[in-house]
């Protein structure tokens, strides 16, 4: 789970992408990075921990100048979550300057590392996005396009890729299409995001979104494309969970608003399972839309009965059980004049480790609710994801092992009700869910793209 923006022919380049990385901070908390490039002359690079706003400051931007600038936001899925391991990489190579950024999780990552390590490369980080850069390195392909398919050939997995040279910014997607990326434009300069979100702030405007299986060029001349894979047939795996909970909703994706999808699936989840109840909350703010659309489809009042303070992250991305423990009273707090001697629903999108939802009931019913019915606009989250999103192993999640009923029993809460795949699906277009256009490996356990073997998934660090 990352987050990337290239810019290319803006004389704010860095500037700009700096921007873009505060739309895509809830991709990533745990690092980011900056490159930027002059025609012509060294790349210059800045990378640290933590958020966008702190590792930024006005001499760091004013070092990163040159029209033509890469970023990234970090969340880790492979390699520790050390300042060596912050993107965008940078290399030199025999064919000059090159910077690469990755949204994604190569699942086979260590046997590629391997073999790279007995034909002579010397790692430094433990990223798979380090393995990329040696697969690149290592072909004698003149073109970049044609380097990026060999290297893409031997590699299995999520990736959404960002590549700056001295002559073009690249953006790739995986055949699957598991991450998103566009292409928009700032003026008369080109670029690539995660999001619309970063198009948005920065007051571009939407070209298209890059296909799965895409290579994009842009250079001075304007943008090129061409197939990473010769099978335009194969179906798009575009990851089901970005819409669920990952994407910010103001963000198009996959040919959809994240919001309206959200909406739906809290629609549908009313229609699956009702309750009867006085109100209708939202674990805010991932919970929002969907409890929006709970509420729609059931007729029963939304209100405000949890209000999360904005002063602390994401507490599931803290790498410390302590820290995420104690995080849930930080963040979230009890509205009494909603919840007082009421029937309340609750709706979340996910429930991972199942200790928020069981805070939460507590929280709830320590403000007077009298019962608390929960509803999750995600089916339960069983398998653990192996294309890039940070989830734990699969014996700490919660509804691996446990039926709905246990779950709900552990999070005390009078009931509990998940989406069925099958709405899930519906609620983002998908009519038949024989024929899905996502991945849903999270909660199916089909890997569409093989599941790591053992010896890399022991090298996922989360
Ligand atoms: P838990 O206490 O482990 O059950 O966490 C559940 C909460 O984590 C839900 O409110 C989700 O919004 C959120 N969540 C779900 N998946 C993730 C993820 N991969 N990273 C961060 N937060 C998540």
């Amino acid at each position: 789970m990352c987050g990337v923006v290239g810019i290319w022919g803006h004389p704010e380049a860095a500037k700009l992408t700096y921007l873009g990385l505060h739309a895509l901070q809830h991709r990533g908390q745990e690092a980011a990075g900056i490159v930027s490039a002059h025609p012509d002359q060294p790349f210059t690079r800045h990378v640290g921990r933590g958020l966008v706003s702190d590792i930024f400051g006005k001499d760091a931007l004013a070092r990163l100048d040159g029209p033509h600038a890469l970023g990234h936001v970090r969340y880790s899925t492979t390699g520790l979550s050390e300042t060596v391991n912050a993107q965008p990489f940078r290399v030199k190579t025999a064919r000059g300057e090159l910077a690469l950024a990755h949204n994604g999780n190569i699942v086979n990552e260590q046997e590629v590392r391997t073999d790279l390590e007995h034909r002579g490369s010397i790692f430094t980080t433990g990223s798979d996005t380090e393995v990329l850069l040696h697969l690149l390195a290592h072909s004698r392909a003149p073109r970049l396009a044609d380097r990026i398919r060999e290297a893409a050939a031997q590699v299995e997995g999520a990736y959404s890729l960002v590549l700056l040279t001295d002559s073009a910014l690249v953006g790739v997607r995986d055949p699957s299409g598991y991450r998103p990326l566009w292409l928009g434009r700032v003026g008369e300069a080109y670029v690539l995001v995660s999001e619309t979100s970063a198009l948005s702030l920065i007051e571009g405007i939407q070209i298209r979104e890059i296909e799965p299986g895409e290579i994009v060029t842009i250079t001075d001349k304007g943008v090129h494309s061409e197939r990473l894979v010769h099978d335009p047939n194969a179906p798009a795996q575009s990851c089901i969970f970005e819409l669920v909970y990952f994407s910010r909703p103001d963000s198009f994706m996959f040919g959809q608003s994240v919001y309206e999808a959200r909406f739906d699936m809290g629609r549908k989840l009313a229609a699956e399972s009702p309750a009867n109840a006085d109100v209708v909350i939202a674990v805010p703010d991932s919970g929002i839309p969907a409890a929006l659309g709970y509420a729609d489809a059931s007729g029963i009042p939304y209100k405000p009965g949890l209000i999360r303070s904005h002063y602390v992250g994401r507490t599931f991305i803290e790498p410390e059980q302590s820290i995420r423990n104690f995080g849930v009273k930080l963040k979230l707090s009890a509205v009494r004049a909603v919840l007082e001697g009421k029937r309340v629903v609750v709706v979340d999108d996910s429930i991972v480790r199942g200790t928020t939802s069981r805070k939460i009931v507590k929280i709830l019913r320590d403000a007077g609710a009298v019962e608390v019915h929960i509803r999750i606009s995600s089916p339960p989250s069983r398998f653990p994801c192996y294309y890039g999103i940070n989830t734990p192993t699969q014996k700490e999640l919660i509804a691996a092992k446990n039926s709905v009923e246990e779950v709900g029993d552990y999070i005390t809460a009078d009931s509990l009700s998940y989406i069925s795949l099958e709405g899930l699906h519906q609620s983002v277009g998908d009519l038949s869910i024989g024929d899905p256009h996502f991945c849903n490996a999270c909660f199916s356990g089909n890997y569409t793209a093989g599941a790591p073997t053992i010896r890399s998934r022991l090298a996922i660090v989360h």
